[in-house]
C-alpha cells in the first residue's frame, strides 16, 4: 500500500494541539448513557435531533444537565424509525462528540524539507486552496470532472454546491457497494424500489424469510422492533445463512446453506410453489406478466436438484415453501440490504422479488406496504448548469439499469484512460472512509494518485483523510443543523436536527462549509439566504409547520395523501413497468440483453486450505465509523474470527488465539484477529465483523484493533446489470505465525 506522489500523512503535531478531554461528560457518558433510561429533571434542557450513527436516522432528544453538558440521548416516542428507543450505538453517540481524536482545524497538505505534511490552516485559506483547484479543474477538464462521495446528512448541502458548480456527480457507496441490486431488481419487477427504511410490513407478517440478512446484528432499529413484535404474535422466521446468526436463533427453520448457492434455493422454492399450486393464483392472474414462461423456466429446478448444490434437504425446501404459502400474503422474503455478494446479485434479488410476487405479498398487509413521504420543496435558487458529460460516458452501453451513480464507477473513471469519455480529476469525500468502503484498495489508491484534488470533510481522521490535499473538520451531528429528515413510511413523517451544543474546536457544520465554498467559487446566487435556520423555516412553512414548532416536537407526522397503504383485493392496478404488470418475465432485462428470468450460475468455491470470507455487522458498531468511539469500544473493542471446530482442529487453533489471514491473492491482514471457535459457522467459511483493523494511528483507540475485511477483499465480482461490486468471492487461509509485513502510517 505504499503511495508515491500523494503520500499518506499522519495527522499529527503539525499544527494540531492536544485537546483536553472533556472528562466530566466523557466519564459520565461512558458509564451511564448506554443504560440510563430515567427521565430528566424538569429544568434540564432538551433539543431535537436525529441520530447520525447509522443511516436509520432515528429521531431523538439530546438532554443537557445544569452545566450545559450533554446528559443523555433518548429516542423520540413519535418517531416510527425508533418508537422512542435508540439502539446502543445511538445512546452512545455522545462518544463521537467527546472523542479527543476528532479533526480540530482545517489542514492543508504542503511540502516541507522534502516531506509532505499537513499545515494547520484557517477556514478562508482552506476554501481558497479548494476554490483555486476547482476553478482550474473546471477550466482544464470541465466541472463535471469533480465528484462528491457522501454517506451522511451533509451530502445534501455539499451536493447543492457541486451541482451549482456544474457537476452532477454525487455518489454514495451505499448503492453499488450495498443495496443497489435490490433496488434495480424490484424496479424491474414492480416498477418501484424497496427504499429506505424498507417498506417491509414486518410487524404484521406471519412469515419472515431472511436470506443472509442478520436483523438484530444489523441493528436497523424499527425493523428489529417489528421483528420482535411479529415473533411475539407467533410469526414464523426462516433464516438462510451459513452462520447461526442471532436471527437464526429466533427462527423456526435455520437453513445453513452452502455459501454462494442461494439462487438454487430460490429457484427450487419457486418450483415447489408453482408445482404444488401453492402460489397466489388470483393475484398472479390479475397482476403478473410472464407466469407461463416462469412456470416452464423453473420446472427443472426441483428441490432434489437444489439439494446437491445447496446442501439443504428437499424435505426442508418443501416444508419451508409450505410455511410461506400458509402465511401468504402476510409473508416477506426479505430483500436484505447489503446484497452485493457474487456478481449476479441483481438476478438473485429478481428471484427474491418474483418469489414475493408468487406469494402475493407486494402491496399486502404483512408483506410490503406502499410508503408515503412529505413533499418538501427546495429553497428557491437559479437552475443548475447543464452538464456536458456524465459518468455514463466512461461506460458506454454498460450499467444502463443502474438507478444511481456508481461510487466504484467514479473510482474506475479516475484512473487515467484517454479512451474514456469522462475522467475524474477531483474528489470531495464527506463522511465515508473510502479506503474501507470501496473493495480493492489497490485500485482506490491508484485512483487517488491520479487526482488533482482530494478534499476530505469528516469528523474523524479516517484512513482516507491521510491522502487529502485539504482536510475540513466537520462538526458532529450533536453540534449542527442538517436538512429535514424526510423518509418514506406508513405515514409521512419529518424530523428536525438542531445543535444541542456549540461545535467543539474549529469544526463547522456542512451547510456552512457548502455555502462558504459556493461563495469562494463565485456562486453566491445559489445561496440567497443568511443561514440554515432561514432555509429550514421557509421549507417547513411550505408544508404547514415551522422551525419553532419542530424545535418543540422534533417529529411531525402528516396524514397520507393517498389511501393506498395496501392494495385492495380485486381492484385494478397499473404497475410502473413496461407491461403495466408485475413482471415475472422482465421485459426491461430482456431489452438490455440480460436473462429475463433468473438463472443459476455456479460460483467458485474455496480451494483446499482456504475458507470463504464472510463479513457482517454487530449491534455495537456502524462499519468502520464508530470503532474509535469510547462508549462503543467498551461494548466491543475488536472483531473476532468465527471458525468451525472442525477447522480449529485441523489447524490446531484455540479459542482466543490471535491469527493472521492471507487471501487468495496473497494479501495478508495487517493485524491479527482473535479466533472464536464455534459450531455457529459452517466448516467452509469464516466470519468477521466489518469495520475493524484501522491503520491510522491517530485513531488512538481503534488503531490495530482486530482485522480489516476490506483489505482482504481484492477480488471483486462486478454485476454486469447495475455495476455493483460483489465482495463475497474472497477466500482466506489462516496463519498462526506473524507474517513479516510493514505496517503503514
Ligand atoms: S439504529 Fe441506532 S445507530 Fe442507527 S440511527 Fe437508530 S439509534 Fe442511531
Amino acid at each position: 500500500m505504499k503511495t508515491n506522489r500523494r503520500d499518506f500523512i499522519k495527522i499529527s503535531g503539525a499544527g494540531l494541539g492536544t485537546a483536553a478531554l472533556a472528562t466530566s461528560a466523557y466519564d459520565w457518558a461512558s458509564g451511564s448513557v448506554l443504560t440510563n433510561a430515567t427521565s430528566a429533571p424538569r429544568n434540564y434542557e432538551r433539543t431535537p435531533t436525529y441520530c447520525e450513527i447509522c443511516f436509520w436516522k432515528c429521531a431523538g432528544w439530546v438532554t443537557k444537565n445544569e452545566d450545559g453538558e450533554i446528559w443523555k440521548i433518548t429516542g423520540n416516542n413519535d418517531d416510527p424509525h425508533c418508537n422512542g428507543r435508540l439502539c446502543p450505538r445511538g445512546t452512545g453517540g455522545v462518544g463521537m462528540y467527546n472523542d479527543e481524536d476528532r479533526l480540530k482545524h482545517p489542514l492543508i497538505r504542503e511540502e516541507k524539507d522534502g516531506k509532505q505534511v499537513f499545515r494547520k490552516a484557517t477556514w478562508s485559506e482552506a476554501f481558497q486552496v479548494i476554490g483555486d483547484k476547482m476553478k482550474t479543474i473546471a477550466k482544464k477538464h470541465g466541472p463535471e470532472c469533480v465528484a462528491l462521495f457522501t454517506h451522511g446528512s451533509g451530502g445534501k448541502f455539499l451536493g447543492h454546491t457541486l451541482k451549482a458548480y456544474g457537476s452532477p456527480h454525487i455518489t454514495a457507496p451505499s448503492f453499488a457497494q450495498c443495496r443497489g441490486p435490490r433496488e434495480v431488481a424490484f424496479y424491474a419487477t414492480y416498477g418501484e424500489g424497496v427504499l429506505s427504511p424498507e417498506r417491509t410490513d414486518i410487524r404484521d407478517t406471519r412469515c419472515l424469510v431472511l436470506i443472509g440478512s442478520h436483523i438484530g446484528e444489523n441493528m436497523h432499529n424499527g425493523q428489529v422492533q417489528e421483528m420482535s413484535q411479529a415473533i411475539d404474535r407467533g410469526a414464523t422466521i426462516i433464516t438462510v445463512d451459513p452462520r447461526f446468526s442471532t436471527a437464526a436463533s429466533k427462527s423456526k427453520f435455520w437453513l445453513p446453506i452452502k455459501p454462494a448457492t442461494d439462487m438454487a434455493l430460490l429457484l427450487a422454492w419457486m418450483n415447489v410453489l408453482i408445482t404444488e399450486e401453492w402460489y397466489d393464483k388470483e393475484y398472479i392472474e390479475k397482476y403478473a406478466y410472464g407466469f407461463d414462461q416462469l412456470k416452464a423456466h423453473v420446472q427443472q429446478f426441483t428441490p432434489e436438484w437444489a439439494y446437491g448444490i445447496t446442501t439443504i434437504e428437499p424435505k426442508v425446501i418443501r416444508e419451508t415453501a409450505k410455511e410461506m404459502a400458509n402465511a401468504s400474503p402476510a409473508v416477506i422474503v426479505h430483500p436484505g440490504r447489503h446484497v452485493t455478494w457474487y456478481g449476479d446479485d441483481t438476478q438473485r434479488l429478481r428471484a427474491v422479488a418474483i418469489l414475493n410476487a408468487l406469494l402475493g405479498s407486494w402491496g399486502r398487509r404483512g408483506g410490503f406496504y406502499s410508503p408515503e413521504k412529505v413533499s418538501i420543496p427546495d429553497f428557491p435558487h437559479p437552475p443548475y448548469p447543464k452538464p456536458n458529460k456524465t459518468w455514463r460516458d466512461a461506460f458506454p452501453n454498460q450499467y444502463n439499469l443502474a438507478t444511481e451513480i456508481l461510487a466504484n464507477g467514479i473510482c474506475d473513471a479516475t484512473i487515467p484512460a484517454p479512451e474514456k469519455g469522462c475522467n475524474f480529476k477531483g474528489w470531495i469525500v464527506n463522511g465515508t472512509n473510502l479506503i474501507h468502503t470501496l473493495p480493492d484498495q489497490k485500485k482506490t489508491l491508484e485512483a487517488i494518485q491520479a487526482l488533482e484534488m482530494l478534499v476530505v470533510i469528516d469528523t474523524m481522521p479516517m484512513e482516507i483523510t491521510g491522502y487529502a490535499d485539504v482536510v475540513l473538520p466537520e462538526c458532529t451531528y450533536l453540534e449542527r443543523y442538517d436538512a429535514i429528515r424526510n423518509s418514506p413510511h406508513r405515514e409521512p413523517v419529518i424530523s428536525l436536527r438542531m445543535p444541542a451544543v456549540k461545535p467543539k474546536y474549529n469544526s463547522k457544520p456542512d451547510w456552512w462549509i457548502a455555502m462558504q465554498l459556493g461563495i469562494e467559487l463565485g456562486l453566491e446566487k445559489y445561496f440567497p439566504y443568511k443561514n440554515i435556520e432561514e432555509v429550514l423555516d421557509w421549507q417547513l412553512k411550505q408544508v404547514g409547520s415551522s422551525l419553532d414548532e419542530m424545535k418543540k416536537v422534533g417529529v411531525k407526522k402528516f396524514k397520507r395523501e393517498y389511501d393506498d397503504l395496501y392494495m385492495v383485493d380485486g381492484q385494478d392496478y397499473e404497475f410502473n413497468t413496461n407491461t403495466g404488470k408485475i413482471e415475472l418475465y422482465s421485459t426491461e432485462m430482456a431489452n438490455e440483453g440480460f436473462d429475463p428470468m433468473p438463472v443459476f450460475k455456479e460460483h467458485e468455491q474455496p480451494p483446499p486450505g482456504y475458507y470463504r470470507l464472510n463479513y457482517g455487522r454487530t449491534p455495537a458498531h456502524t462499519f468502520s465509523r464508530t470503532s474509535n468511539n469510547a462508549n462503543l469500544l467498551d461494548v466491543m473493542p475488536e472483531n473476532d474470527l468465527w471458525v468451525n471446530p472442525k477447522v480449529a482442529k485441523l489447524w490446531e487453533l484455540k479459542n482466543g488465539q490471535y491469527v493472521w489471514l492471507e487471501n487468495q491473492d496473497g494479501i495478508v491482514s495487517t493485524f491479527s484477529i482473535k479466533v472464536r471457535v464455534t459450531e455457529r459457522i459452517r466448516w467452509d467459511s469464516v466470519f468477521m465483523v466489518h469495520g475493524f483493523g484501522h491503520t491510522n494511528k491517530k485513531l488512538t483507540r481503534a488503531f490495530g484493533k482486530g482485522a480489516s475485511d476490506t483489505e482482504l477483499i481484492s477480488k471483486v465480482l462486478q454485476d454486469p446489470i447495475m455495476g455493483g461490486t460483489g465482495m463475497r468471492g474472497n477466500f482466506v487461509k489462516i496463519l498462526t505465525e506473524e507474517p513479516k509485513i510493514a505496517v503503514e502510517s
